[in-house]
């Protein structure tokens, strides 16, 4: 088969282990997932009320437009419905971007390291990779600039960046967006936006006034509590949005996921709540590590990466048996770290005592090593 050469170097996405898989193997009875950035607390009881009334239509199609999640979207950031383009997932929108702009001959820029569905597609699309390296954790905005030629035609930025939990103060956006070639489509990845309190990040969407070659990404999939459901859109001027909606499937979003995601965003008060308690146990990871002599970046998502000096593989591996599953950092570039997702207090002080349990473990090995 003629097999487009780039997909021979690339590798299915590999999904952790399901929760019944390790509990069976190291005859765990809870298991407490920590790994993919998902709210603890799940979802809006609204959004159960809103699913248990929704009518059963499984025979019809959904509504291809999405028409009445775009009002209610439309409305919460007070921007124009045409504004809007839905996707299964914000991947599927990383994915029709990819799709509509990257290709032979293109080349496309984004932070070293950074969320890899941006790099996965621009591979499948055969466009050039130009990584730059994060400085700190953070974005390196200049050399990203200076990594443009007139062949870029996209640059991919998280803001707050995953698996850094970094953010760029608004000045700083500011300037690097002044700067971009108005030809090159900025990609402003908000996964994580609901969660941020710090004081000067950027409020985006009054930009897109400013940079019409601006697309800002958000999902349901983090703060709302709907991962499962697969729902994350864009948000541009209208002309953008045009351009991009020919490569839209037509029943991208399914029914489930448009009711339930009009439910979410309209009950604020859910979203202040976990905002709030991601924020009292980020204070709780960041007391720990500092009691404990660890190094992490300070986060404005509702995730830390936490450097334990060693191998990342080996503390993800001695959580896991003990019923806790969080991310390797091997993975993410950052091979002496592991990533965890806040959770509840009680899983957050399940998981810092078994991290204690790993340091007080590797203390020992180290003691007995020298004593020999
Ligand atoms: C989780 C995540 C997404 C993907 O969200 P979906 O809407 O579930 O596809 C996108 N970007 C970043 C940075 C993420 O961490």
């Amino acid at each position: 088969m003629k097999w487009k050469e780039q997909l021979l170097q690339l590798t299915p996405y590999q999904p952790g282990k399901s929760i019944d898989e390790v509990k069976k193997q190291y005859g765990l009875d809870k298991i407490i997932k920590l790994a993919s950035n998902e709210n603890p607390f799940g979802c809006s009881e609204k959004v159960v009320e809103a699913l248990n009334n929704a009518p059963l239509t499984f025979p019809l199609y959904p509504d291809g437009y999405a028409t009445e999640l775009r009002t209610a979207v439309a409305e919460h950031l007070k921007v124009n419905e045409e504004q809007l383009i839905f996707g299964n997932g914000s991947d599927e929108i990383i994915q029709m971007i990819s799709r509509s702009l990257l290709g032979k001959g293109t080349n496309t820029i984004m932070a070293e390291r950074t969320f890899p569905q941006y790099k996965h597609n621009a591979i499948v699309e055969g466009a050039e990779i130009r990584e730059v390296p994060l400085i700190n954790g953070e974005h390196d905005l200049d050399n990203m600039l200076a990594s443009m030629d007139e062949n870029t035609s996209v640059v991919w930025i998280c803001n707050p960046n995953n698996p850094t939990g970094h953010y760029i103060p608004e000045h700083q956006l500011l300037s690097f967006l002044e700067k971009v070639p108005k030809d090159v489509l900025v990609v402003l990845d908000e996964a994580y936006c609901e969660y941020v309190d710090a004081s000067d990040y950027c409020e985006s969407i009054s930009l897109l006034q400013l940079f019409p070659n601006l697309i800002i990404l958000r999902t349901f999939s983090k703060i709302y509590g709907l991962a499962s459901l697969r729902i994350g859109y864009g948000i541009s001027l209208p002309n953008t949005i045009r351009a991009l909606e020919p490569v839209r499937e037509p029943f991208n979003v399914n029914r489930a996921a448009q009711a339930a995601a009009i439910a979410a965003i309209n009950d604020r008060s859910y979203v202040e709540q976990c905002k709030q308690k991601n924020r009292e146990g980020l204070e709780l990871f960041y007391h720990f590590c500092m009691e404990n002599k660890l190094e992490c970046y300070p986060s404005q998502g509702n995730f830390l990466l936490i450097d334990f000096k060693t191998d990342g593989n080996e503390v993800f591996q001695y959580l896991l048996e003990r019923g806790y599953i969080v991310r390797s950092g091997k993975a993410l570039g950052f091979p002496t770290s592991v990533r965890v997702t806040v959770g509840s207090k009680e899983q957050n002080e399940g998981v810092m005592k078994v991290m204690g349990d790993y340091l007080t473990y590797k203390a020992s090995c180290l003691e007995s090593a020298k004593a020999q």
